[in-house]
């Protein structure tokens, strides 16, 4: 079979989270830098359905797609290095294939056969793996298999990767395999036998890496490199170190400097040329000299978990190089916030994000939180729970609405100001029944938010069950509360805003998801720009 687009494999080895999203998500820059479509895939090798509904302990960030696939927290980095959207089809769990194997085996398709994990469950694989090539959108495609080879459920993956190379045909799909070299103190030296082990392991389900990309914390020399390549079976040339770097933004040139786009070019047979890296490198020095420091309070549940806000925190990375700003984040545990507490903790930021979130756990610290900074005229951002936050204690500590609250953590407040979407009341499955997806909004003439977006019209992601009340709408509005951005469709509330403060703007939807390096989200731009007004003026 011959085919137009050429196939990139990711497999890791020895340990997990070595950064095999960064490392896909640096070459496809390399790739698109040197005008390639690329896109990225990730292959999850776990039995839910998607990362939807996993707890933040479990799997980090859920990110949200323009399509409202519930994926993977490596879609993110995709997206933010690539700035290309990615879609459902991106990312593909287990639970995902054997529920559409099994929906296939229901129907009748497989005409009264045995069904196998071969070739059924691995020709879906096949399958989901060629969707984006076939789309004729991309002229490479990576995919990423995450786990790490030899575990027993990455075992399908790596055979329909071996069938697919099998199918293709030489220089149309290669394999990287991302792999450690550790530095053991106690003997002073970089060890190459796990990565060895690991090749071999790769090598029993008939896969030969065609590239390595070594982690380590310290240079490899070439003599290293060079026993690497003997005993792994690889060229010299395709040996790749991935340093420890500072940022993950430096990853991309780290690796264009040890040459990972030009082998890979090679080995695809396709021309390689250097790549345009201007805008990505003004975007690095701009983030690594700033003018400025300000210093943001997020306020969430799930703080001490680095990636459970990742797609915020990378926002405001981008939106900091925009202001030419460094932005300190202080993670502030909302459980730990009461009056007591709240001065002493805020009183020093530039600015306040109270973070999405679910359930009850620490909501009464968030609202805390927005009452110290709307009084104290201290910027802040609400993003989905966070704006449903600032409603409630508007609507409790303004309009003196008793124990106004959302149906969610209370369901006979008396003041239901955050209510469940109407036609989410008749839903009882969790998994994908949320609002979802890009939506669009229509945003009020001269709220700070038009004046931010430039626009009147938007399309933000959203991920919800709750909503703005509408039935309180006219009182929080007279009481000074405005809601400035709504669904054009449905009247829903997205956007709601304080006149009589310096910044203060709650949204339902999730801005961050869209953040990229090539375009910063203006919402949080904005934002970082308030706090350094605020800094500079306090
Ligand atoms: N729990 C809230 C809701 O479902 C907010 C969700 C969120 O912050 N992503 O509406």
């Amino acid at each position: 079979m011959v085919s137009n687009t050429k196939y990139i494999f990711v497999t890791g080895g020895v340990s997990s989270s070595l950064g095999k999203g960064i490392i896909a998500a640096s070459l496809a820059k390399l790739l698109q830098a040197q005008n390639y479509r690329t896109t990225i895939q990730k292959l999850d090798p776990y039995i839910n359905i998607d990362p939807g509904t996993l707890n933040p302990y479990e799997h980090g960030e859920c990110y949200v797609t323009e399509d409202g696939a519930e994926t993977d927290l490596d879609l993110g980095h995709y997206e933010r290095f690539l700035n290309v959207p990615t879609s459902k089809a991106n990312n593909v769990t287990t639970g995902r294939i054997y529920q559409n194997v099994i929906n296939k085996e229901r129907r009748g398709e497989f005409l009264g056969k045995t069904v196998q994990v071969i070739p059924h469950i691995t020709d879906e694989i096949k399958e989901r793996i060629q969707v984006l090539g076939k789309s004729s959108d991309y002229d490479i495609v990576i995919t990423e298999i995450g786990g790490t080879v030899g575990d027993i459920e990455s075992l399908p993956y790596i055979e329909a990767v071996r069938q697919l190379q099998w199918e293709l045909g030489e220089n149309n799909a290669i394999v990287i395999h991302l792999t450690l070299v550790p530095f053991l103190s106690a003997a002073g030296e970089l060890k190459t036998k796990p990565t060895q082990h690991s090749v071999k392991t790769l090598m029993e389900s008939g896969i030969q890496a065609d590239i390595l990309v070594c982690r380590t914390e310290h240079e490899l020399n070439t003599a290293l490199k060079i026993k690497l390549a003997r005993f792994c079976n690889v060229k010299q040339e395709a040996v790749i170190q991935s340093i420890d770097a500072s940022t993950i933004y430096d990853v991309p040139n780290l690796m264009l400097e040890e040459g990972l786009d030009k082998v890979v070019l090679k080995q695809l047979a396709l021309n390689s040329s250097i790549p345009n890296l201007t805008h990505w490198n003004t975007f690095v020095s701009r983030h690594k000299n700033p003018k400025n420091t300000v210093t943001i309070g997020l306020i969430g549940k799930y703080v001490e978990l680095q990636d459970s806000y990742k797609s915020i925190l990378e926002a405001f990375i981008h939106a900091g190089a925009a202001n030419e700003t460094r932005v300190n984040i202080e993670s502030i545990h909302s459980e730990y916030l009461n009056p007591n507490t709240v001065a002493s903790k805020l009183s020093h930021l530039d600015a306040v994000l109270v973070a999405p979130g679910f359930g009850e756990r620490g909501i009464e610290g968030k609202i805390e939180a927005v009452k110290y900074v709307r009084e104290n005229k201290i910027p802040f951002l609400g993003i989905c729970l966070g704006m449903q936050m600032a409603v409630i204690e508007y609507s409790r500590n303004v309009l003196k609405l008793n124990n106004a609250n959302s149906t969610e953590m209370d369901a006979t407040t008396p003041h239901p100001v955050i209510d469940l979407m109407e036609h989410q009341k008749t839903i009882t499955d969790k998994g994908g029944t949320m609002r979802l997806g890009a939506w669009d909004c229509e945003l009020t003439p001269n709220s700070i938010v038009e004046k931010v977006y430039n626009k009147t019209l938007i399309k933000e992601r959203h991920r919800h069950r709750f909503e703005f009340n509408s039935d309180y709408k006219e009182r929080i509005e007279a009481a000074g509360m405005k809601t400035t951005g709504y669904n054009p469709k449905t009247g829903l509330v997205e956007i709601i805003e304080i006149e009589d403060h310096p910044w203060f703007v709650g949204v339902q939807y999730h801005p961050e998801y869209k953040s990229t390096v090539a375009a910063p989200h203006p919402l949080f731009v904005a934002f970082v720009k308030s706090a350094l007004v605020y800094h500079k003026n306090t």
